[in-house]
């Protein structure tokens, strides 16, 4: 992205009616132009005082690129970084080839190197469920307790842009994934019986909603879908796009989610076309099937994985693999809360928690 971009970008989004936003950068790798990500870390924190806004940044980085000078940096603007962890050295340097084929060796170095210098609760991971991790799901959840990561989202492999493309190959089927997620939840609960508070990210929004009275506030499981409204990503191509699923259509040639060019205003972005539909195909209470579904108030239709996966944003929302999904994991966590011993209730409890 061109600097002068960059600087239209921050100041769009200081135009944000939010007092409490979260700016991320993401890649590629933000790190390998840590100049261009200081600039806007600069730029916001100057200006955002001025406006009352609390800002909290996230970098997503693999952390190959993290050195002491970026961390001191990292630092003064009070950033988080969150990176990926696929699992145990084996199964991540798989499913994350690099020259070297040290791409896990190299990412814990990162996490160490910014505890030391951010401190321990400065790095999240997230991880993604390819077939190859189907085997393991016992082993991935130790890996993140052995890091210290406790917080795991077991995620399947996105539908979108590249990782669609190998997602016949690498990707796993609904049933295989729910198996995997099971076992993995199973482990989880294991180690939070030996007193480690590790959760599952998923399992933690759906357990907030059902369990308490403060809304945690994710942007996943809304009434109406996130995309343009809780969401806006400012892209190294010159276009704002209403999600990061919507841009990794764009990488594939779709370009039809596009809200506009950088430096365009809030209005006219929210004006733009590709909001009305989504405002129109993402909202539950505006669909029928949603209507009648016990989970319409916690969750709405995904219109841009509608789109990915049949290519319109008004499929029935019944087939897409987000409303399946969303319907196994509500059913299955009731029927966990149903057989839950007190014990493993108030582990959900803790789940529920909003994390400060
Ligand atoms: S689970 Fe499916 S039908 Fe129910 S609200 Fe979510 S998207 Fe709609």
């Amino acid at each position: 992205m061109s600097p002068e971009d960059i600087d239209r970008a921050c100041d769009s989004i200081l135009d944000a009616p939010g007092k409490a936003l979260t700016v991320e950068f993401q890649g590629g790798d933000p790190l390998l132009r840590f100049d261009l990500v200081e600039r806007a870390l600069d730029r916001i924190s100057m200006r955002s005082s001025d406006r009352q806004k609390r800002i909290q940044f996230v970098v997503a980085s693999t952390l190959h690129q993290l050195t002491p000078d970026i961390c001191k940096s990292l630092k003064r603007y009070g950033v988080v970084l969150s990176t990926s962890i696929d699992g145990p050295q084996r199964l991540h340097n798989k499913n994350r080839p690099i020259r070297g084929k040290n791409a896990y060796e190299r990412t814990i170095e990162g996490i160490a190197l910014a505890r030391e210098h951010l401190g321990p609760g400065s790095v999240a991971a997230l991880m993604t469920t390819t077939r190859e991790s189907l085997s393991y799901p016992e082993e991935i959840v130790d890996e993140y307790v052995k890091l210290q990561l406790l917080d795991i989202s077991l995620r399947p492999l996105s539908p979108f842009g590249f990782a669609n493309s190998r997602s016949a190959v690498l990707g796993a089927a609904p049933q295989e994934f729910f198996t995997f997620y099971e076992r993995a939840f199973e482990r989880i609960l294991h180690w939070n019986r030996e007193g480690i508070q590790i959760r599952e990210g998923q399992a933690a929004i759906v357990l907030n909603k059902l369990l308490h009275s403060i809304d945690a506030g994710y942007v996943d499981l809304q009434g109406s879908c996130g995309a343009g409204t809780a969401v806006m990503v400012y892209n190294y191509d010159g276009f704002i796009y209403p999600s990061d699923e919507a841009r990794m259509l764009a990488e594939t040639g779709d370009t039809s989610l596009r809200l506009g060019r950088i430096g365009a205003s809030l209005s006219e972005l929210k004006a733009a076309s590709p909001m009305l539909a989504l405002a129109k195909h993402g909202t539950s209470s505006l669909n029928l099937v949603c209507r009648e579904c016990t989970y319409g108030g916690f969750c709405s239709p995904d219109p841009v994985m509608a789109k990915a996966q049949f290519g319109r944003l008004d499929a029935p929302v019944g087939a897409t693999d987000h409303c399946n999904r969303s319907i196994w994991l509500f059913d299955f966590l009731l029927i966990r809360l149903k057989e839950a011993d007190p014990v493993t209730l108030s582990m959900f409890r803790n789940w529920a928690r909003p994390r400060q």
